[in-house]
């Protein structure tokens, strides 16, 4: 038998939603469980892709197969297509399997023409409501079908208006409508170059069309990428008779939900406008009612209604977000799907629902999208300032979070301004690693260049710090302290406030608001701790970020790195002498320097960790990222260390790489110094020691990673250093404390010969963001220049950086694993990458069988219940 491209509503049900798209599996569930639906069908998404397949054609098959459910409609409703006695108008409806609200198009009282609209002016006694449906159809198929643009017919409305003298729509009359609908089909002629189509067979198929195309347009396409919906789906479209809410006043549109999509508050919430049809109650054309006051206007649509809300929340068991028409005081219903809510009254609505014997626990925690949480954790800007406070620009949503402070322009202003108890917000750019300690300072970040994975976006993620990256409108004058936005010059001390969350931008102050997390948070949260199977650990390189994680419920540290603590001012001059060093005594006289620094630093973390594990990672960066490059800092260092001016140079010349990404860092630094990575294992060893002196009911477990390991011998060689440095400092010390000594797996031959590292290593660590850098041959910060043009031409659907790609970078961390505890059993598995804080390359890393994910401290309630949501999903 053939493939079946088509259901009416009453063949299909909600778990058909693949195929019918969510809106045609929910009418088909409406229509099942008795509830009012103007009936209809519902193409499928296999026929969009066919649709594309075929060249974007809907092949004769096809074409066939909706007549057949045209003539099937008919049946039903009695109601004939461009009949001149009782005419079946539809509509034309998008829906793809999850939600896009408002992304693809809709067509309304499709299956009209000037005879059809004489026959309903004169049989319905209605003419004005006739003409309405007419120049409505005119202006949605235009614009959605022949992209004539909406503006046009718009204009010729307010022409109209003005001319009668009145200011809403609902105040022409049959006979304005009727003229507008000739000046509509005038100016599509102009604008096309033919008649307005006159045929309802015709009218259909150029409409189905146009919502297969939508599933393609820029706005869709963005949609997805920002919430993981594969193009492949493609969306079903829905041909519905109508139902007419713009017949008179005792008619109209509504949109409700169950529950306050806001706050979660069990209450209807929506609106209802009189005398309307379509998208009017959200356009703002005019001010519709709120729902309650729908009560006293229809008292019995409203009954009903009520009646229908319980319903669907009984049999749904969430929140419904509903459309809804009146005709002459009859209710239908329209949609209906589980409501868009925000993090709080998700959890709300969650916490309430287990409470009311709706769902269970495992439910409430499979019911909420991760990737929501972390703006619960953020500050967040006072709402009812923020309506009234312009927006000037708008960037990437980087680093979520809401930021209001004066404006800086450098590291070194955002720090002596914070000192000064100055709130600042810097502007640059962009941002590189001397500036850490200036974003640490700032309210909030806000770059000009740079995507979601440039330096600002990545680093100010790990910090949970506000950051709005890659303002292109932004005119930078760095040099004379001030820029320009949206014509507007902004100074050195100006008040902007800019939203990581939203990625907007706006002119003056606007306070925040430290977010406040119910105790249904919590509460969720434990539920998720029940479930899940994988650890959660932080990447944290400070006591502060460190303590921070806890309170998220980490479980450990995953990654702490070490160079972060080389770039503070008292530091970096210590650095700088060891790596201009001539002798293995001078690098190891400087390195003597550093060594107390890095143990207290150690022993800051392992105190603020309370005995969890904490892995730390060895130098990684290559060395030229800690040379001076300002000639007053090259001439102290020259001082400092008894040489010329031009030894230094020539020494930072020397340290020039042509791809430093793959050049001398990692363990490459550690083969040819090894005297630094003695005195880190010094420093841990010692940092341990001492904490566990202080603290005898923890078990101190120092967990050392090498990185960038490619070959074993190369782990085997740094671990020699590490091991006898660390046996005779415990020995001495006499002692019996325990040490790991892992890897990273970043390099696609460490994965590719896992086995054999995996005899040297007590642990892998995957770190994704290299791996993936390496296995894909770009670096993840030239990705932004090119990555356009692949979602473009539908290469790549989502930045690798961000969400793990499990075909490839998935299939070495699957592999390593294997043979990493094929050789060894114990082998003990995580990941350290960004990827360990996004839902799906959770639920991959679950699946795979990892013992722990890492990520940012304001990443690990994600993961925990990413995690649960993953166990949760392979139980079933
Ligand atoms: P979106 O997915 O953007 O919400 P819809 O397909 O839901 O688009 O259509 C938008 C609006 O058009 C609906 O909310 C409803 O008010 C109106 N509409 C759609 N189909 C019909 C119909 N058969 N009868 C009356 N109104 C309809
Ligand atoms: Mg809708
Ligand atoms: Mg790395």
């Amino acid at each position: 038998m053939s493939k079946k491209y088509v259901y009416l509503f009453s063949e299909g049900n909600a778990n058909m939603r693949e195929l019918l798209g969510g809106k045609g599996a929910n009418l088909a569930e409406m229509t099942n469980i008795g509830l009012p639906v103007p009936q209809g069908f519902t193409i499928t998404t296999e026929a969009c892709t066919q649709y594309y397949e075929d060249g974007q054609k809907i092949n004769d098959g096809i074409q066939a197969e909706i007549m057949e459910y045209i003539t099937k409609l008919e049946g039903i409703t009695g109601k004939k297509f461009g009949d001149l006695e009782n005419p079946l108008l539809v509509s034309v409806r998008s829906g793809a399997r999850a939600s896009m609200p408002g992304m693809m198009d809709t067509i309304l009282n499709l299956g009209l023409n000037e005879d059809v609209v004489d026959v309903l002016a004169k049989k319905s006694g209605n003419p004005r409501w006739a003409w309405d449906c007419y120049r409505r159809f005119i202006q949605m198929y235009s614009d959605v079908v022949m992209e004539v643009g909406k503006k046009y017919f718009e204009q010729l409305i307010d022409q109209m208006k003005e001319a009668r003298g009145v200011t809403q729509d609902v105040e022409l009359t049959a006979d304005d409508l009727k003229e507008l609908a000739g000046q509509f089909k005038a100016e599509y002629k102009s604008k096309i170059g033919a008649d307005f189509p006159t045929d309802p067979k015709e009218q259909l198929m150029g409409a189905i069309k146009a919502v297969f195309r939508s599933w393609d347009n820029p706005r869709a396409n963005v949609y997805r990428r920002d919430n993981d919906i594969p193009y492949s789906w493609g969306t079903a479209v829905n041909v519905q008779s109508m139902a007419f809410g713009n017949m008179g006043d005792d008619c109209g549109t509504g949109v409700a939900f169950t529950r306050n999509p806001a706050t979660g508050e069990k209450k209807l919430f929506g609106e209802f406008l009189t005398n309307a049809q379509g998208e009017d109650v959200v356009a703002g054309i005019r001010t519709p009612m709120p729902i309650s006051e729908m009560s006293e206007k229809f008292p019995e649509a409203f009954a009903q209604f009520e009646k229908v809300c319980k319903i669907l929340e009984d049999h749904y068991h969430d929140m419904q977000d509903m459309e809804f028409t009146v005709e002459n005081g009859k209710l239908y219903m329209l949609q209906t799907r589980n409501g868009k809510r925000t993090p709080a009254a998700a959890l709300k609505i969650a916490c309430d629902l287990v409470d009311e014997g709706m769902i269970d626990e495992k439910q409430a925690v499979a019911m909420i999208d991760p990737r929501t949480l972390d703006t619960l954790l953020h500050p967040q800007f006072d709402g009812e300032v923020l309506k009234k406070t312009p927006v000037i620009g708008s960037a990437l949503a980087a680093s979520p979070g809401a930021a209001c402070g004066k404006v800086v322009f450098s590291a070194e202003d955002a720090k002596a301004w914070a000192e000064r108890g100055e709130k600042v917000v810097l502007v640059r750019l962009e941002t590189s690693p001397e500036d850490i300690e200036g974003m640490k300072a700032a309210q909030g970040i806000l770059t000009v260049r740079g995507g979601m994975t440039s330096h600002a976006a990545v680093v100010a993620r790990g910090m949970g710090k506000c950051c709005v990256s890659g303002c292109g409108a932004i005119k930078m004058d760095e040099e004379n302290k001030q820029f320009e936005l949206s014509g507007k010059t902004f100074h050195e001390g100006d008040w902007l406030s800019i939203d990581g969350s939203t990625g907007k931008i706006y002119d003056g102050a606007i306070p925040t608001v430290d977010a406040s997390i119910g105790g249904e948070f919590g509460r969720v949260m434990g539920w998720a701790d029940q479930y899940r199977r994988l650890k959660v650990r932080t990447n944290a390189d400070t006591p502060h970020d460190a303590a921070q994680a806890r309170k998220f419920g980490a479980e450990g540290i995953g990654l702490c790195r070490t160079e972060h603590m080389f770039f503070d001012a008292d530091r970096i001059p210590a650095i700088r002498r060891m790596i201009c060093s001539d002798t293995v005594e001078q690098r190891e006289a400087a390195l003597a320097v550093l060594e107390p620094m890095q143990q207290s630093d150690f022993e800051g973390i392992y105190e603020a960790m309370e005995g969890l594990p904490v892995t730390i990672r060895f130098l990684d960066p290559p060395l030229h990222e800690f040379v001076p490059t300002e000639e007053a800092d090259i001439e102290l260092l020259a001082k400092d260390m008894g040489k010329s001016v031009a030894e230094i140079k020539a020494i930072i010349a020397g340290l020039h790489e042509f791809n430093p990404m793959m050049g001398h860092r990692g363990c490459r630094l550690a083969v040819t110094y090894p005297e630094i990575a003695a005195m880190q294992t010094r420093a841990v060893i010692k940092a341990a020691l001492n904490v566990q002196a202080k603290h005898p009911e923890w078990t101190m477990v120092p967990e050392i990673m090498i990185p960038l390991v490619g070959e074993v011998k190369e782990l085997a060689y740094v671990k020699k250093v590490v091991v006898e440095t660390a046996d005779a400092i415990i020995k001495e010390a006499g002692s019996n404390m325990k040490y790991l000594v892992g890897t990273m797996i970043e390099i696609p031959r460490a994965a590719l010969t896992a086995d054999e590292i995996a005899k040297q290593a007590d642990f892998f660590s995957f770190g994704t963001n290299d791996l993936t850098q390496m296995t894909f041959g770009f670096s993840r910060d030239d990705a932004g220049k090119f990555l356009d043009a692949y979602y473009d031409k539908k290469i790549y659907e989502n930045d690798p950086f961000a969400k793990l790609d499990q075909t490839g970078v998935g299939k070495l961390v699957d592999m390593a694993c294997k043979m990493g505890r094929a050789t060894n059993p114990e082998l003990h598995l995580g990941v350290c990458g960004e990827h360990g804080g996004d839902p799906s390359s959770v639920e991959f890393f679950h699946r795979t069988g990892l013992d722990y994910v890492s990520c940012s401290p304001f990443r690990v309630p994600i993961a925990r219940l990413a995690a649960a949501q993953a166990a949760i999903k392979d139980e079933k």
